[in-house]
């Protein structure tokens, strides 16, 4: 059989089947039921006995005879078929609920079976619902290897005579007798690699000799899984370096020099210097720069960017900064201004809510060339913002971004601009390495001196009134708070109420006129939460009671304590943004995680992270293996979740060397010329969806 040919072909499956299996799992031709893979396998060579069952027990093998078939009306439409398995050591009751036709006419009472399936109790008697069961043929010997491998079926499937050992026997039968199973990988490759070939890889999976047969298989398919998608990445990085000639920014001008001569508040960091030193080789390179900046909340990327777009502007170009929040946008406007001043720069803020009228005058200045650096939201990427000359794009907190709106600001210069993402919170490193595979990684791994790690605490409602006199202390000795609400209900107004309430308490606590508390929350306009963001900072007000708004970026150096209401309704990279707003100073700063008494397990688990460590890198890792990848923001549409086989969690030296092979191959050869096999999936890969979001 060939992998092209219509699974209908294949003995055993029939018009009917075929149907079944194009509807619930997609597979209509041979190589698609080749590539669908078992979840388990079922050690063959040992069956259980029916005394040996434990409460622990999972999926088992039985052999025994059935008696006693019986059929009970259990609805209109609906019946319950029940009958006995005997091995000689006990019994078990087997039950159908649905498709007990089409199971009756199968069972034949005498005849010895081999039943598969997960036995439970039920009113104190084994029993086993909807088991998977063949006449017991005897010879076992025939069959090969001593794993059986078990699917994911449907109900549908099951009715239709489509369980897992039926697609098994399908499988097993394919195997045996496909026989153009070609290799995708280049030789140099699997050599290298020493992975198995395609064709054993695909028999293996289903049907191993050996567990290292069985692991070998499964290092070559996800391999291949990773590498693929590595490629997808790196090859539309690579062809759009060779299409679009960067600028290049040959000069480091006056307006850098003196910044950093006369202007710089503090000594940079020696990571910070690295990344500078980075970033300025790739604008001068000739190619287009992609990099993103990762560093841990406080370490300093501002400055960084700040730099950056100091050397676009010597260099005669206009740069962007575009930041996920007016408050942030704001806040990145007033530290460029202040650091800038009596530079020959010119700097404007974009935001939403600029008058329509001032609007329309900044837009202008923006397109005559005016305006240097454009620090803004979204508003930015409208169509009807076009610049000057715009040469470097800064993405400040890019988790809030998708790579859609990335690329429709690559779009507003011809040629493209240079663009640096910087990251709210590091990634673990392999997400990384997949999800921006097609960008340069620079990392900030050290904080500017002198900081000292928040310490964290949980505390629960009982000790309200310590954390309270706690907070007290502090705001005595000057320094300053925030206390967070998470946004739990679907209603703005009873969040909004929550948060009043909140305030109500902390105010008498903390009564006018010693103290002052002052609310900022997504419903307040952007002028009001610059208001009260404005007094905050200037140590007008003590506490700031606020919604998540202040979840990224926010900069008060002067506040230490952060109490964060709720917290079991955050995800860890939400804390750590939010425990991130204190400790920017030299000042001991302090972070209190209030909830409930009952915690779920993840909930535990979260909290006994954060006041484990106060590492970016280590929080995200336990976020990943928490949430897992499906939930974590951004991967939805990226193609990672695609993944059959491989985890981005386990298999780190994995996606590490399909990513450096990926990378070398290409250097070498970047238009492919001596892989055709590698060009022939990369036409088929842009016809696909995925193309259209990376490139
Ligand atoms: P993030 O990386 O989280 O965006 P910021 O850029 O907001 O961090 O910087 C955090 C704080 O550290 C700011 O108050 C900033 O002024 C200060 N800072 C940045 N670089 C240094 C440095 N080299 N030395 C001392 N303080 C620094
Ligand atoms: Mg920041």
């Amino acid at each position: 059989m060939k992998a092209t040919d219509d699974i209908v072909y294949l003995k055993g499956v029939g018009p009917a089947r075929a149907k079944v299996l194009a509807t619930e799992l997609g597979i209509r031709t041979a190589m698609q039921l080749l590539e669908y893979f078992p979840f388990r396998y079922i050690d063959r060579t040992t069956t259980s006995t029916i005394a040996s069952l434990t409460a622990e027990s999972n999926y088992v093998v039985l052999e025994g005879t059935l008696s006693n078939l019986q059929t009970v009306s259990t609805g209109r439409y609906r019946e319950r078929l029940t009958c006995d398995l005997s091995d000689g050591t006990g019994h078990i009751q087997l039950v159908w609920f649905a498709g007990t036709k089409w199971v009756r006419e199968k069972l034949k009472p005498g005849v010895r079976y081999m039943v598969m399936g997960k036995p439970t109790v039920f009113n104190g008697q084994w029993q086993m619902s909807h088991p998977e069961l063949e006449v017991d043929s005897g010879e076992r010997d025939g069959e090969r290897g001593k794993f059986l491998p078990v699917y994911t079926t449907t109900d549908k499937m099951k009715q239709s005579g489509l369980g897992s050992r039926a697609l098994a026997r399908l499988t097993e039968t394919l195997t045996g007798c496909i026989y153009d199973i070609e290799e995708t990988l280049p030789e140099d490759v699997t050599r290298r690699f020493r992975l198995a070939t395609r064709a054993e890889a695909l028999r293996n999976i289903h049907y191993p000799e050996t567990q290292a047969a069985l692991d070998a298989a499964r290092t070559r398919l996800k391999f291949e899984e990773l590498f693929f998608l590595q490629l997808d990445y790196q090859y539309a990085r690579t062809a759009r370096q060779l299409r679009s000639r960067g600028r290049v920014f040959g000069t480091v001008g006056d307006i850098f020099n003196k910044f950093y001569s006369e202007k710089l508040p503090f000594a940079l960091t020696g990571a910070q210097k690295r990344v500078v030193r980075e970033v300025r080789e790739d604008m001068r390179s000739g190619r287009q720069m992609n990099r993103l900046l990762q560093g841990d909340v406080g370490s300093g990327k501002t400055l960084v960017a700040l730099m950056c777009m100091l050397l676009a502007v010597d260099n005669g170009s206009q740069a962007c900064l575009m930041a996920p929040t007016e408050i942030l946008a704001t806040q990145h406007y007033n530290t460029f201004c202040s650091m800038l001043e009596g530079l020959d720069v010119e700097v404007e803020l974009l935001i939403g809510s600029v008058k329509a009228g001032a609007k329309k005058k900044l837009k202008s200045r923006i397109a005559d060339g005016t305006t240097h650096i454009v620090i803004g939201t979204h508003a930015l990427i409208e169509d009807d913002v076009t610049f000057h000359d715009l040469g470097l794009v800064v993405i400040d907190e890019q988790h809030r971004f998708g790579v859609e709106q990335r690329s429709k600001l690559w779009s507003k210069a011809e040629p493209a601009p240079h663009v640096l993402v910087m990251t709210a919170t590091p990634i673990p490193r392999t997400l990384a390495m997949t999800l921006y595979g097609d960008l340069d990684c620079s990392v900030i791994d050290e904080l500017p001196p002198g900081r000292q790690p928040v310490r964290t605490y949980h505390r629960t409602e009982p000790r309200r009134p310590l954390v309270f006199s706690f907070l007290k202390q502090q705001i005595d000795a000057g320094r300053q708070a925030y206390i967070v609400y998470p946004l739990i209900h679907e209603s703005e107004k009873t969040d909004l109420r929550d948060l009043e309430d909140g305030l109500e308490m902390v105010q008498s606590y903390f009564p006018r006129p010693q103290y002052h508390v002052s609310m900022v929350h997504g419903g307040l306009s952007a002028e009001e939460k610059a208001f009260e963001m404005d007094r905050f900072k200037r140590g007008l007000t003590h506490i700031m009671v606020a919604t998540t708004v202040i979840e990224v970026g926010v900069d008060v150096p002067n506040a230490t304590v952060m109490i964060i209401e709720n917290a079991e309704h955050f995800g860890l990279s939400q804390l750590h943004q939010l425990r991130g707003r204190v400790g920017r100073g030299g000042g001991q700063s302090y972070c209190i995680l209030m909830t409930k008494d009952q915690l779920s397990y993840s909930s535990q688990e979260r909290i006994r992270t954060m006041c484990s460590t106060t590492d970016g890198f280590r929080i995200a890792e336990a976020d990943l293996r928490l949430r897992g990848p499906g939930d974590i923001q951004g991967l939805q549409q990226s193609g990672v979740l695609d993944l059959k086989l491989a985890s981005i969690v386990d298999d780190e030296p994995l996606v590490q060397a399909t990513r450096d092979t990926v990378h070398d191959l290409l250097a070498a050869d970047p238009g492919l010329g001596r892989y055709p096999l590698l060009q022939k999936h990369i036409e088929h890969s842009k016809n696909k969806m995925l193309w259209g979001k990376i490139s």
